[in-house]
């Protein structure tokens, strides 16, 4: 079996000015760095992207955006490029959250427009897939993120993949405190897995890191992470803490 490195990502959403950033990564970096068998990165806002950076800047702390556009540049008022985030240090985009999904309308179409631009300008997608609670209760959700996770990814080749992260995100358990079980989301996760083995074949599907998002806590990253396929977290609330994205990088 693949050895896959556990990847712990904070998602900020739209919470914290840049001052905050740097004050965040000035307090963990310490007691980040006894941390070496996981890698973690902070997902902040466009505003304090160049913030986190400068302030993580010899530490293992990687930085990731939260969105970006697919074109290169040009007549797209509002909108950041892939580029612009690669220039400032960014390693990771999150793209297709549920949030995005649901509030600015992004369909699979444009999701997977954005993995193949952040993969062209060398950026590591943090592809995000999940069901919604009505179909959960119908019984679809293995075929919800199937298509999602076909969609997203269309032209991307196996060799490719390795630059892909996905997170399973049931959106009935993003930020209500209600967590999918460990063993549910591990079924889930391996049915992803399965999904990506089809298309890609094992050995590829093998080295993708799928993380679990949902709730998130220090007190249950264990449990996720005692599951065989699951390989981190992408975690919301319980980021914004530095002691407790701390906890979470030492728990997984
Ligand atoms: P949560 O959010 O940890 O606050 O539930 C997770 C996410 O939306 O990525």
């Amino acid at each position: 079996m693949a050895t896959r490195t556990p990847f712990i990502a904070g998602n900020w959403k739209m919470h914290k000015t840049h001052a905050e950033a740097a004050a965040f990564i000035a307090a963990a970096k310490e007691s980040l760095a006894a941390t070496q068998t996981v890698e973690y990165a902070i997902c902040a806002p466009f505003t304090a992207l160049q913030a986190v950076a400068d302030a993580a800047k010899g530490t293992a702390i990687q930085v990731g955006a939260q969105n970006m556009y697919f074109a290169e540049k040009g007549a797209y008022t509002g909108e950041v490029a892939p580029g612009m985030l690669q220039a400032l240090g960014c390693a990771y985009v999150i793209l297709g959250h549920s949030e995005r999904r649901q509030y600015f309308h992004e369909t699979d179409d444009m999701i997977n427009k954005k993995v193949l631009a952040a993969l062209a300008h060398g950026l590591k997608p943090i592809l995000c897939v999940g069901e919604d609670l009505e179909q959960r209760e119908r019984n679809l959700t293995n075929e919800v993120v199937a298509v999602q996770t076909e969609d997203g990814l269309k032209g991307v080749t196996a060799e490719q993949l390795a630059d892909v992260v996905i997170a399973y995100e049931p959106i009935w358990a993003i930020g209500t405190g209600r967590s999918s079980t460990a063993e549910d989301a591990n079924a889930v996760i391996g049915h992803i897995r399965q999904v990506l083995a089809r298309k890609f074949g094992n050995e590829a599907a093998g080295t993708v890191r799928i993380q679990y998002g949902g709730s998130v806590k220090p007190e249950n990253i264990a449990t996720f992470m005692a599951q065989p396929e699951i390989d981190g977290a992408l975690v919301g609330g319980a980021s914004l803490e530095a002691d407790s994205f701390v906890a979470l990088v030492q728990g997984a």
